[in-house]
């Protein structure tokens, strides 16, 4: 089962994150970008596919500039219900720490098909995945290359998140805008 990582990782009488099933498969694909104040500050990037959000750990956030290759960690599927998710999980549980919903909107592989769900799974299975965006902050098509580095367990979990050179490149540090896209709340460390 897609979710039975995320299952067992936590206890959800004990942490608000909802326990969450796999839905539908969707025409209309979402992303979102949650900013977490776990043991490590890290942003984690989440794309709708298989009825499920696939996710990453991105530790300094995403980059505008295409020069620029992010740091990002496979993690564990979550359920689709997590793209709304804000609030603290309480410590000593899994992730322990304030979350944030700092981005969110919709996406789409590229090229463009019929079947973008299917699609999205097979460029993620190939590990190179070409995304564009829709966000509120983040626009424009970004790449996302599996690397060849093995983690202890021989698993490919490292990947590299860069924007592609379109109209939406720039050199504006994104991650200055703090602020939550559902409710304008700033973590603790961002307000000021
Ligand atoms: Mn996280």
């Amino acid at each position: 089962m897609a979710l039975s990582i995320y299952k067992k990782k936590r206890d959800f009488k004990r942490t608000p994150e909802p326990s969450g099933r796999t839905r539908k498969r969707s025409r209309q694909l979402l992303f979102v970008v949650q900013k977490h104040d776990a043991s490590h500050l890290h942003y984690d990037l989440r794309l709708e596919m298989g009825g499920v959000l696939k996710s990453w750990a991105v530790p300094k956030g995403p980059s505008l500039d295409p020069s620029v290759k992010r740091l990002a960690m496979e993690v564990e599927d979550h359920p689709y219900e997590y793209k709304d998710f804000e609030g603290e999980i309480p410590e000593g549980n899994y992730g322990a720490g304030d979350v944030i919903v700092w981005d969110t909107g919709v996406y789409a592989p590229s090229p463009t098909t019929d079947d973008p769900d299917k699609e999205a799974r097979r460029q993620w299975h190939k590990g190179h995945l070409s995304v564009v965006l829709l966000g509120k902050k983040l626009k424009g098509e970004f790449g996302l290359i599996r690397t060849n580095r093995e983690d202890k367990n021989g698993e490919r979990r490292q990947w590299l998140l860069i924007k592609a050179d379109d109209p939406y490149a720039s050199k504006e540090d994104i991650t200055k805008r703090t602020a939550s896209v559902l409710s304008r709340r700033k973590l603790p460390r961002d307000r000021v």
